[in-house]
C-alpha cells in the first residue's frame, strides 16, 4: 500500500479507472483524426499538471505525434486561484498548418484553457482541439467545451496523477481529495 494515499480523505478516480479511460481516449482521438485522413498531430501539454496524463495518453494514440509544452502560472500553494493565468514558457514548435491537440489536467473556471486556446489559434494551426483529463463543469466562468474529456468530477480540489497541492502529490497513481487538515498545514501560516 502506498502510504501517500492515506493523506486522501477520499478517492474520486482509481488507478484502474484512469488506465482504462486513457486507453479508450487514446483510441477515440486516433480514430477521430484518422477518419479525417490526418495521420499526424502536434500535442501541446500544459505543464506541469498534464505531464503524467499526456505521457500515458499519447502512448495510446496511434498517430504520429509531435510534442511541446506550455507553462502557465495561475495557482500558488492555495486551493483557489490567486491570479489570472500567466504564460511563463511558450512552445518552441511552429504550429502553423499543424493539427493541434491541447492537453490539460483539469478544466475548472476555464480561464487557463481559454487564454492558451486563443494564443495558439492565433498561430494558424490547420485544426485545433483539446483534451482534458478532468472537467469540473459546475465551476466554469469562461465558457469552454473540451473535445475530449477523461472524467467529469464535482467541484472539489483534487490531487494526484499530475495534479498537485503545493507541488506535492503529483505522483499519486489515483485522483482524490486531500484530508482537510492537510490542505492548510500550520507550517504555511
Ligand atoms: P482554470 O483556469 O480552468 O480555473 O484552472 C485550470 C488550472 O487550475 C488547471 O490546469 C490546474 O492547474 C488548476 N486546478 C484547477 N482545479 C484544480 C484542482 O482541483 N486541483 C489542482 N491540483 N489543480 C487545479
Ligand atoms: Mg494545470
Amino acid at each position: 500500500m502506498n502510504p501517500l494515499i492515506e493523506d486522501l480523505s477520499h478517492i474520486l478516480v482509481t488507478e484502474k479507472q484512469i488506465e482504462s479511460r486513457t486507453k479508450f481516449l487514446g483510441r477515440d482521438i486516433s480514430e477521430f483524426y484518422r477518419k479525417r485522413n490526418i495521420d499526424e498531430i502536434t500535442a501541446i501539454c500544459i505543464t506541469n499538471g498534464s505531464i503524467i496524463f499526456s505521457a500515458d495518453l499519447l502512448r495510446k494514440v496511434y498517430l504520429h505525434v509531435k510534442m511541446d509544452c506550455i507553462r502557465v502560472s495561475s495557482y500558488r500553494d492555495e486551493t483557489s486561484p490567486v491570479t489570472n493565468p500567466e504564460i511563463i514558457d511558450h512552445i518552441r514548435l511552429d504550429i502553423e498548418g499543424q493539427h493541434v491537440l491541447l492537453i490539460d489536467d483539469v478544466l475548472d473556471t476555464g480561464k487557463t484553457i481559454n487564454r492558451i486556446t486563443s494564443l495558439l489559434r492565433r498561430q494558424n494551426p490547420s485544426s485545433f482541439h483539446s483534451c482534458v483529463l478532468l472537467d469540473k463543469k459546475g465551476r466554469r466562468k469562461d465558457p469552454y467545451e473540451a473535445d475530449f474529456v477523461g472524467f467529469k468530477i464535482p467541484d472539489e480540489f483534487v490531487v494526484g496523477y499530475g495534479l498537485d497541492f503545493a507541488e506535492r502529490y503529483r505522483n499519486l497513481p489515483c485522483i482524490g481529495v486531500l484530508k482537510p487538515e492537510l490542505q492548510n498545514p500550520p507550517e504555511w501560516q
